[in-house]
């Protein structure tokens, strides 16, 4: 349960946008080094040691804040503290925050914030940024992985981005929002990169993001941050579900999505998508998907960042578990 609110914390801490300062490695690899070896609580599941992984771990570059001009500096105080700091953290604390967790491996990424940039800005913001993670990770090999960032307003340069990043920086996939500036992820100009995170094996993690409909965001201004607390899930819902009613993921049923959030509202709601053209046939492409929805939700993988024990278990019954 204290995980699961830490959790919380994380994501509205993430909405303030906290970073990770990319300079200094060489100072916190050395901080590393000094640290010596941490109290680490390892998990035991039938007696077996489980190597546990944090695929939820957001971090920024302060580089390519800075190109962007979007201000996302660290806030006062935090990167002076560590030359390395995470999510306003130093390094040491966030290592310590792991070890109580039992977290053994966070995967970081970057929520994306420049899809609206042109493209020879879009790749110095992706350059900067995967480079500035892969040497951190290189640093810190044993407890730090990465998704690249991708420029994937692009496809093609995106699925460079991957291959690139997948190939020669270590990665493990690419981090994503939900919808590319109003674009669904479903949309055909984006096959060019699902083809390619197919082909070299990408776990695709999606990420919520504000959503592009005025008309939403309408909805959700007022008391209680609704775009955060129902519309990421929400947005989370809408991603995935285009990528099966659309026939993405028949097209390339290769594809590992990793979904923020527990797959937002889908998986704990994802018999009613079975129905839905089943009960109104003319209002679905015959054939598209091939399979009954739940099928695809089942293939995917799900964060477990969904706050108590049930909501946890309920998530695992329903998508069951994947190893
Ligand atoms: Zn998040």
């Amino acid at each position: 349960m204290r995980t699961d609110r830490r959790g919380f914390l994380k994501e509205v801490a993430g909405a303030a946008g906290l970073v990770f300062v990319g300079c200094g490695m060489a100072d916190a690899a050395a901080q590393s080094a000094a640290r010596g070896s941490a109290t680490r609580r390892p998990l035991v599941v039938k007696g077996r040691r489980i190597r546990t992984v944090d695929v939820h771990a957001h971090c920024a570059v302060t580089k390519a804040s800075d190109l962007l001009r979007r201000g996302a500096s660290a806030p006062a105080g935090a990167a002076q503290a560590s030359p390395l700091a995470l999510e306003g953290q130093a390094l040491e604390r966030r290592l310590a925050e792991m070890d109580a967790a039992g977290i053994d491996i966070a995967i970081l990424s970057i929520n994306p914030n420049w899809y609206d940039a042109d493209r020879d800005l879009a790749a110095q913001v992706i350059t900067a940024q995967n480079e500035s993670m892969a040497a951190f990770c290189a640093s810190h090999a044993d407890r730090f992985a990465a998704f690249a960032s991708v420029a994937l307003q692009f496809p093609d340069l995106a699925a460079e981005q991957l291959e690139q990043g997948m190939k020669k920086m270590g990665f493990r996939g690419a981090a994503i929002g939900g919808n590319v500036a109003g674009r669904e992820l479903s949309d055909a100009a984006f096959h060019p990169f699902w083809a390619r995170a197919e082909e070299l094996g990408a776990v695709v993690f999606i990420h919520p993001q504000a959503s592009a409909s005025a008309e939403l965001n309408a909805r959700l201004k007022g008391n209680g941050m609704l775009g955060n607390v129902i519309g990421n899930p929400l947005e989370t819902t809408i991603a995935l579900s285009h990528l099966i009613f659309e026939g993405t993921l028949d097209r390339f049923p290769g594809v590992k999505i990793c979904a923020a959030h527990g797959g937002g509202y889908l998986p704990s709601y994802m018999s009613r998508s079975d129905h839905g053209c089943m009960t109104f046939p003319a209002q679905c492409t015959p054939g598209v998907p091939k399979l009954a929805p739940t099928e695809y939700v089942k293939r995917m993988y799900f964060d477990s960042l969904v706050f108590t024990p049930e909501a946890l278990r309920h998530l695992v019954a329903e998508v069951g578990l994947r190893t």
